[in-house]
């Protein structure tokens, strides 16, 4: 199988099978609890590498394991305190799932969202936003930072291959005293995500880590857990207060969650171990340089169009279909015929796609020759269902 799909889940190393393995065989022998203590040390060195990895200012204990990206960020922002008329800084290019959390939370309050501005690629445009909260003939005039109670958006989008110009807006936020909620699901792995100073962060085990699914995390600086809620009450996040009612338990735990598959954080702690191994900086590098010979050889294979620069320093490509040609049946296609993986992004993942695109991505175990191999089979079958030519 020819693995382009890293944005989706990538292949994990024989030893981050092992790892889970092994730690599965540990549960059936001496009990689930006990192997979940005994891996103290292990789970201890994943928080470690992933504070490591986020940069300067955060240690283990500012971390807690979710099950996912996405149920880091629903707990995140159900504990975040947004009074009735606050207003909420998103981006066209937000993650689906987080959108609806986002919507939901916004008619409860209610609360407003308001779209930063980007430029046509999708990316943060800093000048409008520099310029805006200064008066202006427009009567629609963007809002500055400062206005804002929340700023909160994917570094690297799940449906386009860009960057967001994060350390720049992490600056700006500090400055105008809003705090930053920074979804590095996509982009911890696969480009250097130091020297942002967000407030907090949530991610993923599966994608560009190399862990195994079912696991996720939540990284908070400072004190800022103590000013909020709880995210899911439960006996790991809450207890009864003087008065009956559930106060949310110290710190970070407020936000964490019981029950979850420990196999998979062991597997990520092997996983992170190996990156930081094998020096961060030249897998970031590999990925942007492998990701531009990609961009090359794929733009107009079978008619497929790449939607981002040749140069976007991202692993992550997209290809927008020829005229009448569905993505997912061509995902499918690949998949049987060619023995290529990718994935199709369906419109509903993101509000700023006109339609579907297929994603391809590429990691440091992926090779050029894979795209050629790629565009040779896009070549092959430029319609969905028009038979193969010889
Ligand atoms: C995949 C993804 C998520 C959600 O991650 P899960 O682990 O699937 O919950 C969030 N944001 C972005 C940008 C993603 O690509």
């Amino acid at each position: 199988m020819t693995h382009l799909d890293p944005a989706a889940a990538a292949r994990p190393s024989q030893a981050t099978l092992d790892a889970q393995i092994a730690h599965l065989r540990r549960e059936g022998e001496r009990g689930a609890y006990v192997a979940e203590m005994e891996a103290g040390e292990v789970l201890h060195s994943a928080r470690a590498a992933l504070a490591d990895l986020m940069g300067p200012g955060l240690g283990p204990d500012d971390l807690t394991f979710h099950h996912s990206a996405s149920t880091a960020f629903a707990a995140l922002l159900t504990a975040w305190p947004l009074p009735p008329g606050a207003r909420v800084g998103v981006l066209p290019s937000e993650y689906g799932s987080n959108m609806l959390v986002l919507e939901a939370r916004a008619r409860q309050a209610p609360f407003e969202l308001i779209d930063l501005p980007v430029d046509p690629q999708g990316v943060i445009d800093l000048d409008v936003l520099d310029r805006a909260g200064m008066p202006s003939a427009q009567a629609a005039r963007p809002l500055a930072l400062a206005e804002l109670d929340l700023v909160v958006f994917p570094q690297v989008p799940s449906q386009r291959g860009i960057v967001q110009p994060a350390v720049e807006i992490g600056r700006r936020c500090t400055a105008a005293g809003v705090p930053l909620v920074l979804d590095v699901a996509q982009s911890l792995g696969q480009i250097d995500v130091r020297d942002i100073h967000a407030s907090a962060y949530l991610g993923t085990s599966r994608k560009w880590l190399c862990g195994p699914r079912g696991a996720g995390f939540l990284a908070l600086r400072g004190d800022l857990a103590e000013r909020l809620n709880v995210g899911v009450p439960s006996l790991y996040t809450a207890r009864r207060g003087e008065d009956g009612w559930p106060i949310p338990l110290p710190g970070l735990s407020r936000l964490a969650i019981g029950e979850a598959s420990v196999a998979s954080r062991v597997g990520l702690a092997q996983a992170l171990t190996e990156l930081l191994a094998s020096d961060p900086r030249l897998v970031f590098g590999r990925i942007v340089r492998l990701a531009a010979q990609g961009r090359r050889a794929l733009d107009g294979a079978g008619g497929w169009r790449v939607r981002e620069r040749p140069d976007s320093p991202s692993g992550i490509i997209t290809l927008e279909p020829p005229p009448g040609v569905d993505p997912m049946a061509v995902r499918d296609r690949l998949y049987r015929q060619d023995a290529i993986l990718t994935s199709a992004i369906p419109v509903q993942r993101s509000r700023d796609l006109e339609g579907p695109v297929l994603r391809v991505s590429a990691h440091v175990y992926n090779d050029p020759a894979e795209f050629e191999q790629l565009a040779a089979a896009l070549n092959r079958g430029p319609g969905s269902s028009s038979p193969a030519r010889t």
